[in-house]
């Protein structure tokens, strides 16, 4: 699967289980109604963080944005808001969850099921909101290496 190019997303939750981590298992599921899903490992904070939220918001990463990427992977930053200390970040208005400005778009979205999948969780969330930001490149992770397209 590491030659499956794909985007990194910021996966996030709001208070009072507020978590975020960078994940690339995530895709569009459904048109009407809107749904997309996230596969979350069953060792990470945020499956408990989204279990017992409810809903999450998604921050579809740029091209520049690696550095976040590397850092919500990183299992020494602190957990709850603190991990937020330094990083910009507005909470979304229907569910609270952190978004990241600068992203290329974001979803908030509604947890309607889950699903155990082997040592994963498959997450469906209905999308709520969405919006789409300024910037053009993407960020891309294959072959374990994040990569970028080019800016048109
Ligand atoms: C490009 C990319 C794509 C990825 N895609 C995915 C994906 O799709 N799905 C996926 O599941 N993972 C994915 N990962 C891995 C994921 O981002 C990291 O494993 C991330 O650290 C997981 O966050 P977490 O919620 O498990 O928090 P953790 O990193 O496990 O923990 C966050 C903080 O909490 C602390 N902590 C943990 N447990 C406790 C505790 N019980 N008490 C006190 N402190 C504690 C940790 O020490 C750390 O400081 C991806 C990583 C990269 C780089």
């Amino acid at each position: 699967m590491s030659r499956f190019a794909s985007g990194v997303v910021v996966l996030s939750v709001g208070e009072p289980h507020v978590h975020a981590m960078t994940a690339n298992a995530f895709g569009s599921v459904s048109l009407d109604p809107p749904l997309v899903q996230c596969c979350v490992a069953h060792t990470a904070v945020m499956h408990d963080s989204l279990t017992r939220s409810r809903s999450f918001g998604v921050s579809i990463l740029g091209a520049g944005q690696e550095p976040l990427a590397r850092y919500f992977a990183d299992k020494s930053r602190p957990l709850g808001l603190p991990q937020f200390d330094g990083i910009s970040w507005t909470p979304g208005p229907l569910t609270g969850a952190p978004l990241l400005p600068g992203a290329l778009a974001w979803l908030e979205c509604k947890l309607v099921e889950s699903y155990v999948a082997g040592d994963h969780s498959l997450f469906l969330g209905e999308v709520l909101a969405s919006a789409t930001g300024d910037g053009e490149g993407a960020l891309l992770f294959y072959a374990g290496r994040f990569e970028r397209t080019q800016a048109s």
